[in-house]
């Protein structure tokens, strides 16, 4: 067997692509698994829930290093360098290989893939949101407002929304959560959390149209129910308005959804065959980390069927 050359390539440290590793390595594939973090997105996770068997306490952190070792003590093989391009090629006696170029520079083929390369969050289409208080993730830079008597907000109304709002609410001295729709997202539960909380006031019907601040943030110019506009000072700004699924180095055509989430058949192949798609980035009604794990794990189970027909 050639050098780089492997059984599977897998995109995607979180989740998704961990578990696939795990079932692909256990089954007999010799993975290879591209990507930044041990345990992906879950890294904002500061209270791990829906996952059963695990205490609510268990933060992502811990979940994403614990599975990291796992899954390296079945033997496969990190670079911990992200995907650069991923092509079909022709291998030799002109069978069909993948073939992953990373951000090192190296080249690595195989005859199946699975993409579990996750989505990244929106960003807000206001010309200044690149200055410093404007945030995605609470867990992460939450703590900066640590004693500071803050005032912030969280903009979307999703159940992440949610969930940054209740881990801002034990930082800062007041949270608001502005939300466009007058019907948020987010479920019973973090509804039930969020009324809860005398700190946090939703605000539904509300856009965020600007930010005021040099360098700085210093408030959100929001356009009301009403129609009028208003400007609510805070310190800091966490945005959780939606996601981009992370497919840009597909250097082929595969069949996605118009928000460019991949299509799946059942058995998790994409439009492209060998090409296999499990987690967040693929077309699904649930981003959970239990459910990308099972794509994880069906994933791997199908690269080995496919394998074994081909
Ligand atoms: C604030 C927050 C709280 C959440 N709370 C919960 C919760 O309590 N319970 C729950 O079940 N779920 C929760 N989720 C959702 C959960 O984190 C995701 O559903 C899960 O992590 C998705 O797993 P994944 O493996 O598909 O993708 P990800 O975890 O996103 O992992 C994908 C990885 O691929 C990497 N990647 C991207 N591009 C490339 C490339 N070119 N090459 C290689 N790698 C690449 C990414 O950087 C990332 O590390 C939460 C999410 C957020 C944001």
């Amino acid at each position: 067997m050639k050098e780089n050359d492997y059984d599977a390539l897998i995109a995607g440290t979180g989740p998704a692509g961990l578990t696939a590793a795990l079932y692909g390595q256990r089954m007999g594939l010799r993975t290879v698994v591209f990507g930044d973090l041990p345990g992906g997105s879950t890294y904002m996770i500061e209270n791990l829930a829906n996952f059963p068997g695990l205490m609510p306490e268990t933060s992502g952190t811990q979940f994403g290093t614990m599975t990291f070792q796992q899954v390296s003590q079945e033997g496969a093989h990190f670079t911990m360098s992200l995907v650069e391009s991923l092509q079909v090629t022709n291998g030799d006696g002109g069978r069909r290989r993948f073939m992953v170029r990373d951000a090192a520079g190296k080249e690595y083929t195989a005859p199946a893939a699975i993409i579990a390369t996750g989505r990244t969050p929106k960003q807000l289409a206001v010309g200044n949101a690149q200055m410093r208080g404007v945030h995605f993730c609470s867990i992460c830079d939450g703590p900066l407002y640590r004693g500071k008597e803050a005032v912030l907000a969280v903009v979307g109304g999703g159940n992440p929304a949610a969930q940054h709002a209740l881990t801002l609410a034990r930082i800062a001295r007041e949270v608001f959560l502005v939300c466009r729709s007058a019907n948020p997202g987010m479920d019973d539960a973090h509804k039930r959390q969020l009324a809860g909380q005398p700190n946090v006031t939703l605000m539904t019907g509300t856009e965020v149209v600007g930010l005021q601040g040099k360098d700085l943030l210093e408030a959100l110019v929001v356009k009301t129910v009403d129609g009028g506009t208003k400007d609510i000072p805070v310190e800091g700004m966490f945005q959780a308005i939606g996601w981009n699924p992370n497919t840009g180095f597909l250097d082929m055509a595969v069949d996605a959804t118009a928000e460019g989430y991949l299509k799946t058949d059942a058995s998790l192949m994409t439009s492209c065959p060998g090409l296999f798609a499990a987690g967040d980035v693929r077309e699904t009604d649930m981003w959970q980390v239990l459910t990308s794990c099972a794509d994880g794990a069906r994933a791997a189970k199908h690269v080995v069927d496919y394998l074994a027909d081909s």
